[in-house]
């Protein structure tokens, strides 16, 4: 069966940067399994899965543009340290939901000084050209439950949902 919306896929992945360099991969733990068509994944490489079918393994070149988007260097903000009390941990690479002009947004602390903490809101995959190589292990059609839910039952069994 080819992909189409609405199938479930179930896929391996590995995720570069356009020098190669890997970035994920889900063959270090287990496939991704996801409903096509309902933009879990990035437009570049949902629109790459149509038509595909199990037992398929190909690259697919994403530009930063169908990926996660430009870097954009105003979301890079310095803030001083006592605007962030009570939070625990405050060191690079801690997540923090802030609230911004556009809602909530998870920012990433990527310096801290004394008395100043920075932070960044772009997604770390912003301002990339990717590079994926999938292999697509099984399609099925969604169940209607499924597609009432917009996630994946394993094995077509009920999520236990109360609209089951
Ligand atoms: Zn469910």
């Amino acid at each position: 069966m080819k992909i189409i919306n609405n199938s479930v896929v179930v896929m391996h992945y590995a995720v570069s940067d356009s020098e190669g360099t890997l970035i994920d991969s889900s063959y270090d733990h287990k496939p991704m399994s996801i409903i096509q068509g309902t933009g879990y994944l990035i437009p570049g490489l949902e629109d790459a899965l149509i038509d595909h079918q199990t037992g398929d393994q190909f690259e697919v070149a994403v530009s930063c543009a169908q990926a996660y988007g430009e870097r954009h260097d105003d979301y890079v903000q310095t803030v001083p340290k006592e605007l962030l009390q009570g939070v625990e941990e405050l060191t690079v690479g801690t997540q923090l939901r802030a609230a911004t002009d556009d809602g909530e947004q998870t920012v990433i602390v990527i310096d801290v000084t004394d008395d100043e903490v920075t932070v960044d809101g772009n997604h770390p995959l912003s301002g990339l050209d990717l590079r994926f190589d999938v292999e697509i292990l099984a399609v099925r059609a969604a169940t209607k439950e499924e597609l009432k839910h917009g996630h994946i039952h394993s094995d077509g069994e009920s999520c236990g949902g109360t609209s089951d």
